[in-house]
């Protein structure tokens, strides 16, 4: 059987060029992009500014269609983890935080994930595939017209399931829909891809799209990062701080890179690791967010006290750095990304099933 090319991941050069390749005009790319990411549409019979001939030429040539909803959770404090099926089987999560003025989508770029960070539930999975940009900004459509009568997203994080620099085509066309002011129009700092350290693709990523970048550190020795984010032997912390120091070099305007550092107790909280990551980062733009490691099945790490969470952030903040600490949300349901579709996965086997949530 003969499938649909899905045109709802198409940005708006790719839009053009595919109504000029149907000798249509370009301007039918605008009109495109409001009904689906404004207006939440996605019946081309409804479109009511095309003719009746192109609806037609349209529906019978390409289709727009986001992901499933496979299930939805909603956690005590107002978090609502998605659990979404693929069309090719595969589950990704994604997880909506709201808070006072804003409300934060966190989007997967792959289903599982290859770098198998000692920490992360994800990484636990292994590699299944990249998401293809409709299934990214899939999410973010979901999110916002799923249900009528909802608040809109404001601001979009890479920090879902998935490397996203090892995925750099779809995430970078994702990300202009997520920024144009046709779609939906979020600024910069509204959209935060978050990585590991892939130092060619960070390079490259200035000259794609701008947004917001945020780098998985989680420790500032070189030796330890290769134990906990293996990728690092491929690109070790010195050409990781160069890149980030040539990417800021790109904007004239002041800009912060947000650096990301998981606390894990005995392993990287004590003071002496917070020198080194004070010292490491003397010369970067930057605020640091400090995340208390979160539990899962079959990972021995623990979440260090809040005492030694709040001197390891002191102590960053007394030689002058922005540090804030992000408790993790959502934990009732399972709050940090990859924990559900491996609950899911055990839960196949026969295992326990995902436990204390409240489906809705
Ligand atoms: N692959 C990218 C983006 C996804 S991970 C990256 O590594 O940056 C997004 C964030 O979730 C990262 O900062 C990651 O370290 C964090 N994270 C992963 N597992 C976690 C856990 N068990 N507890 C707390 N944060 C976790
Ligand atoms: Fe992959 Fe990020 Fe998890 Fe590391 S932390 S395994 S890079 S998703």
């Amino acid at each position: 059987m003969h499938t649909k090319k899905n045109i709802l991941g198409y940005s708006l050069e790719s839009l053009e060029l595919f109504f000029s390749e149907i000798n249509e005009s370009k301007f039918r790319a605008k009109q495109l992009l409001k009904w689906v990411h404004q207006k939440g549409v996605l019946d081309f019979g409804l479109m009511t500014d095309f003719n009746k001939d192109l609806r037609k030429k349209l529906s019978s040539i390409v289709c727009l269609k986001p992901p499933l909803i496979h299930k939805k959770y909603q956690s005590n404090e107002g978090t609502v983890k998605y659990l979404i099926e693929l069309e090719s089987g595969s589950m990704i999560e994604m997880v909506e935080i709201p808070e006072k003025n804003r409300r934060t989508l966190c989007v997967s770029s792959q289903a599982g994930c290859a770098l198998q960070c000692t920490f992360c539930a994800t990484g636990a999975q292994g590699f299944e595939k990249d998401l293809t940009s409709d299934e990214i900004i899939g999410q973010l459509w979901l999110a916002n017209f799923h249900k009528k009568n909802k608040d809109l997203i404001t601001n979009v994080v890479f920090m879902g399931m998935g490397e996203p620099l090892l995925n750099f085509d779809a995430v970078v066309e994702s990300a202009k829909i997520m920024k144009h002011q046709l779609a939906y129009g979020l600024s910069r700092k509204r959209v935060t891809i978050s990585t590991s350290g892939i130092v060619p693709q960070i390079d490259k990523l200035a000259d794609s799209v701008d947004v917001s970048l945020a780098i998985s550190l989680h420790s500032a020795d070189n030796g330890l990062r290769d134990e906990i984010v293996p990728i690092n032997k491929k690109y070790p912390i010195n050409s990781l701080i160069n890149s980030c120091k040539n990417y800021l070099l790109n904007y004239d305007n002041k800009r912060n890179i947000t650096i990301e550092y998981i606390l894990i107790e005995g392993v990287n909280d004590s003071i002496e690791h917070a020198k080194q990551l004070s010292k490491l980062l003397t010369n970067i733009s930057c605020k640091i967010n400090l995340i208390p490691f979160n539990k899962f099945d079959g990972c021995e790490y623990k979440r260090p006290s809040n005492d030694k969470i709040g001197d390891f952030k002191d102590f960053l903040m007394k030689k002058g750095y922005i540090a804030t600490l992000r408790m993790t949300r959502g934990d009732d349901v399972d709050g940090a990304c990859g924990q559900l579709v491996g609950n899911l996965r055990k839960s196949i086997k026969g295992k326990k099933l995902i436990s204390h949530e409240t489906i809705i």
